[in-house]
C-alpha cells in the first residue's frame, strides 16, 4: 500500500468509530495485513493504538510500548534499542513538533534512516478529534533507487526537470537543484523553466515546442544555461508533453545533458577543419598556380624540340633531341596530372557537357594507345555491341580521360603477347527517360593486384607495389583523378583483380543520351548474306567479329588458327559452298595470316576468297606486296565499324583476282600428319627431318612443304629425331630442328647427330633451327651448338624455303667438291 492510498483509507474511517476506540481491528487489519505499521496517539501523545507492524517497523521487541506509553517513551525505546542515534531522534522530535500543526505530516523528505540501513517514512495524520493516526512505511528499496538515479545523474551531468500544468508547478532533480542554485529554482517556479534560458537563446528554445504536434509531442533542443557559480554550459534538453485521454497537456518531463564537453569538442573539430579545408585549398591553390607556371616553359621545350628535330642535324644529336622530348612530355603528363588533382582537390573540377560520340571516344583512345600497345604485341579489343547507343551530353574530355587512364594502365601493366579489352555496356534507365547506365570495363591479362592492396588502389599517391615506380613509372595519381571524376558525374568506379592473371577496371556513370543527333544508321545492305570466314587465334575478338559480322547481315563462320580455316574453306569448296570473304588476323601462332592468305589465294581447292587482314601491328609491306599474297586490304585494330563495312564492301566488288597455281594440297580436317601427303610424281623428293613437338607447328611446316621439292619427315622430340636419324642416316639431307622439346631438346639432338656423323665418318647434315626463341643471343646459343642457321617463328614462308634450299645446294657443292 503507498502513503496516498493509505491517507484515502484513514480519511474514509468515520471520526465517531475512531473517538469511540472500535476501530482498533480495523487498524490491527492494516497494520498486519498491508504492511503498513499504524499507531495512534491523542492530544497528549499517549499511544491509544499501537500496531505489531509499526513495533517490527521501528526496530523494537514486541510488546516494549503498549497503549498507555508516550511518544517520549517511544522515542527511548529507539534509543536504548540502538534503533538510531541520538542527533537523529532529535531532528525527529523537532520534525515531529514543526510539523504538528498542520493536518499532515506527510514529509516524503522526513526519511529516518536505521541503523540497519532501513529507511522508514512516517506520515501522520491529525484527525478532527485532536487524534494523531502515525503511519510508518518502509521505502528502503524506493530512497535506493531514487539515490542511483539521482547518482547516475549527477555523475553523467545530468538531470530533469517536470512540469504540472494542473497545478503549475515545476519539480527538479537534486542534480539541477545543486546545478542551478535555489535562487533560480525558486525563479523557474515563479517565471518558468525559459527564465534559466540563456537570453540569446530563448527564441530558439521556444522554437523547439513550436512544432510539437509534428515530433509526437517530443522536443530536443540544446541551449546554454548558466550554473550557480555563472559558469555557462550547454544543456540539452529532450523532453515529452503527457496527454489525458481528451488531448490536454497534463505534464512535462524533460532530460536535460550537460553537453558543453562535447559542444567544444564539436566547435573545435569543425574550426580544425575548417582550418584544414582552408590550408588544402591554399595548397591547391599553389600547386594549380605552379603548375601553370611549369606548363609555360614545358610547352616552349617542347615546341623548341620539335622545331630542332626538324632542322638538319646529325643521327646522335637526334637521339639527343628525342631524349629532351621523351623527358619533357613524361613530365608534362606528370604535371597535368597534379594540375587536374590540385584543381579536384580544391573542388574547382567543374564539368562541361556537351554532345558527344562515345563510340568514336572509346576508339580514338584505342587509337591512340595502339602505338603503345604495338610495342608490346598487345591487341586492344573493342567490344562496342553494334546494336547500342552512341551519342551522349556529358563531359567528353573528362570521360575520355578516365578511359585513356584505364586503358593505359592496363597496356602499361600487362606483359607482351596479352591483349586488353574495352567492354561497353549501355542499359537504358527507362522507357520515358533519356538517361542511360554507361558501364565502361577495361580487362587486362596483366600483372595483376595482390587482394590486400586492391582497396587502397583509388587512393592518391597509391601503387600496388613499391617497385611500380622503377618497373613501369607513374605518379599513383592516374586512378585517384579518375575516382574523382566519376563521382564527380554521380558514378562509381571499381576494380577486380587476381594477381599474376589480370585486372578489370570499370566505371559506370548515368548519361543523358543526346537523341537530336543520332548518327545515321550503317548501311549494310549489300553485306546481307554474304559468307565469311574470321580467322584469328584470339577468342574474344572471334566473338566480337562474328556478333559484329551478323549484325550486318553477314553469315560468319569463324577459325582460331590458320590450319583450320584451310580445312574449312576446303570442305566448304567440296560441299559447293562459296566464302565471299575471309578476315584474317595477322599474328597468330603457327601460320601467320600472310602465309595463310598466300595459301589460300594460290590453291583453287580453297575457292580464292578475297582476304581482308585484321591485325594490331603495322602494314608490314606496301599493298601492292601483300595484294601477291591474295590480301586486298590491311587494316590495323581496332577498326572502326564503318570502316571496316566501307572495306567489306569494297573488297567484296572486286572481281577474283588470280594469282599463279601451286600443286593443289590435300587437306583434311583430323590428325595433322594426314593433312598433306606427298604428291606422286616423277621428281625425286629430298627428305627433310623436322624435329617439333606441337603439332600445329607441323601442320605448318608440311604445308609450306607440300608444294616443293622438299618432303618432310616428323619426329616428337629431340630424342625421337636422334634415333630417325641414326636408323637411316642417308635418307635425310636436311634437319629443321626446334629448340624447346620435351624428353630431348633440340641443342642436345644437335649434338648427338653431328657426333654420329664425325664418329661414322659420315658428312655434315645441315641442322636449321627453327625456333620461337626470337632474341640475337638465342641464334648464337643455336650456332655455338652446332646448327647451321637459325629461322625464329612464325617463319615465313618464303624463308624457310630460302633457308632450306640454300643449305641443300651447299652441301651438293661440297659433294662435288670432295
Ligand atoms: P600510376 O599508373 O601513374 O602509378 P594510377 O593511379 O593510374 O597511377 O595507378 C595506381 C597503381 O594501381 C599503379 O601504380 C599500379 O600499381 C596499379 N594499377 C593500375 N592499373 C593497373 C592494372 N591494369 N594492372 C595492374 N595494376 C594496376
Amino acid at each position: 500500500m503507498n502513503i496516498d492510498s493509505a491517507l484515502e483509507v484513514l480519511d474514509a474511517i468515520p471520526p465517531n468509530r475512531i473517538q469511540e476506540g472500535q476501530e482498533a481491528a480495523f487498524f490491527q487489519m492494516i497494520d498486519e495485513a498491508l504492511d503498513v505499521g499504524v499507531a495512534i496517539l491523542d492530544e497528549n501523545m499517549i499511544y491509544r493504538y499501537m500496531g505489531k507492524s509499526m513495533m517490527e517497523q521501528l526496530c523494537l521487541p514486541e510488546g516494549t510500548l503498549k497503549v498507555g506509553n508516550s511518544l517520549k517513551d517511544c522515542h527511548d525505546a529507539m534509543l536504548k534499542y540502538g534503533v538510531f542515534a541520538k542527533d537523529k531522534i532529535q531532528d525527529s522530535r523537532n520534525t515531529s513538533q514543526t510539523n504538528l500543526s498542520g493536518d499532515v505530516l506527510n514529509d516524503k523528505d522526513f526519511i529516518h534512516k536505521f541503523s540497519d540501513g532501513r529507511r522508514i517514512q512516517l506520515v501522520r495524520k491529525k484527525l478532527s478529534n485532536g487524534f494523531l493516526v502515525s503511519m510508518a512505511f518502509d521505502v528502503t528499496a524506493l530512497v535506493e533507487k531514487d539515490e542511483i538515479l539521482e547518482e547516475s545523474l549527477r555523475l553523467g551531468l545530468a538531470g530533469y526537470w517536470t512540469y504540472d500544468f494542473a497545478s503549475k508547478s515545476y519539480a527538479l532533480s537534486k542534480s539541477l537543484h545543486t546545478f542551478f542554485g535555489p535562487q533560480s529554482v525558486a525563479e523557474i517556479n515563479r517565471n518558468g523553466i525559459i527564465c534559466i534560458v540563456h537570453k540569446d537563446d530563448r527564441a530558439k528554445f521556444k522554437h523547439a515546442f513550436s512544432n510539437i504536434s509534428q515530433t509526437d509531442d517530443i522536443f530536443d533542443v540544446t541551449c546554454r544555461t548558466t550554473s550557480v557559480l555563472g559558469n555557462e554550459r550547454y544543456s540539452r534538453s529532450t523532453g515529452k508533453i503527457h496527454r489525458n485521454l481528451e488531448g490536454k497537456p497534463v505534464s512535462i518531463r524533460t532530460f536535460v545533458k550537460d553537453v558543453s564537453k562535447e559542444h567544444n569538442q564539436a566547435m573545435a573539430l569543425e574550426k580544425a577543419k575548417d582550418a584544414a579545408i582552408a590550408a588544402s585549398h591554399a595548397k591547391s591553390e599553389f600547386l594549380a598556380n605552379m603548375s601553370h607556371e611549369i606548363r609555360t616553359p614545358m610547352n616552349g621545350i617542347l615546341g623548341m624540340a620539335e622545331l630542332l628535330e626538324n632542322t638538319n642535324i646529325d643521327d646522335s644529336q637526334r637521339e639527343f633531341v628525342k631524349v629532351i622530348n621523351d623527358s619533357a612530355s613524361a613530365l608534362l603528363t606528370i604535371i597535368n596530372d597534379i594540375l587536374d588533382f590540385s584543381k579536384i582537390e580544391a573542388g574547382a573540377l567543374e564539368l562541361d557537357p556537351i554532345a558527344f560520340d562515345l563510340r568514336d571516344t572509346v576508339a580514338d583512345v584505342a587509337d591512340l594507345l595502339a602505338v603503345k600497345a604495338k610495342e608490346k604485341q598487345l591487341e586492344i579489343i573493342i567490344n562496342y555491341p553494334p546494336q547500342t547507343h552512341d551519342r551522349f551530353i556529358a563531359d567528353a574530355g573528362r570521360i575520355r580521360q578516365v578511359i585513356t587512364n584505364l586503358v593505359n594502365n592496363a597496356v602499361k601493366f600487362t606483359d607482351d603477347g596479352g591483349h586488353v579489352i574495352i567492354d561497353v555496356d549501355i542499359v537504358k534507365s527507362g522507357r520515358a527517360s533519356n538517361k542511360s547506365m554507361v558501364s565502361i570495363n577495361v580487362s587486362d591479362t596483366g600483372i595483376g593486384i595482390e587482394q590486400h592492396k586492391v582497396n587502397d588502389i583509388f587512393q592518391k599517391f597509391t601503387q600496388a607495389d613499391g617497385s611500380t615506380t622503377r618497373n613501369y613509372g607513374g605518379t599513383g595519381l592516374g586512378l585517384s583523378i579518375s575516382k574523382k571524376i566519376v563521382e564527380l558525374m554521380n558514378g562509381r568506379i571499381s576494380v577486380k583483380s587476381v594477381f599474376g592473371e589480370g585486372s578489370t577496371f570499370g566505371f559506370i556513370v548515368p548519361l543523358e543520351q543526346d537523341e537530336a543527333n543520332e548518327p545515321p544508321e550503317l548501311n549494310t545492305a549489300n553485306l546481307t548474306g554474304k559468307r565469311v570466314l574470321i580467322v584469328d587465334d584470339i577468342k574474344v575478338n572471334r566473338t566480337l567479329l562474328t556478333e559484329q559480322v551478323r549484325s550486318w547481315g553477314m553469315v560468319p563462320t569463324s577459325c582460331e588458327n590458320g590450319v583450320d580455316a584451310l580445312v574449312e574453306l576446303r570442305t566448304a569448296k567440296t560441299n559447293n559452298v562459296q566464302y565471299d570473304l575471309v578476315l584474317l588476323d595477322y599474328l597468330m601462332p603457327g601460320m601467320n595470316g600472310q602465309e595463310v592468305a598466300s595459301m589460300i589465294s594460290t590453291n583453287d581447292a580453297l575457292g580464292s576468297p578475297p582476304i581482308i587482314i585484321l591485325s594490331s601491328c603495322d602494314q608490314p609491306k606496301s599493298s601492292g606486296e601483300l595484294s601477291q599474297f591474295g590480301i586486298l586490304s590491311y587494316l590495323v585494330k581496332p577498326v572502326r565499324a564503318k570502316r571496316l563495312v566501307r572495306t567489306i564492301e569494297a573488297v567484296i566488288s572486286v572481281p577474283p583476282i588470280t594469282l599463279p597455281k601451286l600443286p593443289e594440297v590435300q587437306i583434311k580436317k583430323g590428325i595433322g600428319k594426314e593433312l598433306a601427303p606427298p604428291p606422286s610424281g616423277p621428281e625425286k623428293k629430298i627428305e627433310v627431318l623436322v624435329a617439333e613437338d606441337f603439332q600445329l607447328n607441323q601442320d605448318v611446316v608440311r604445308l609450306m612443304l607440300a608444294d616443293s621439292i622438299f618432303s618432310p619427315t616428323f619426329a616428337d622430340n629431340g630424342s625421337e629425331a636422334v634415333e630417325k636419324f641414326k636408323s637411316e642416316p642417308d635418307r635425310f639431307s636436311l634437319i629443321i630442328m626446334d629448340v624447346s622439346m620435351p624428353v630431348m631438346d633440340g641443342y642436345e639432338a644437335t649434338n648427338l647427330i653431328n657426333e654420329f656423323n664425325e664418329t661414322n665418318g659420315r658428312p655434315h647434315t645441315p641442322i636449321i633451327a627453327l625456333t620461337g626463341h626470337a632474341l640475337k643471343y638465342d641464334r648464337e646459343k643455336c650456332l655455338d651448338a652446332g646448327m647451321d642457321d637459325y629461322l625464329s617463328k612464325p617463319v615465313q614462308h618464303t624463308k624457310l624455303m630460302t633457308a632450306l634450299k640454300k643449305h641443300h645446294q651447299s652441301t651438293i657443292a661440297k659433294h662435288k667438291a670432295a
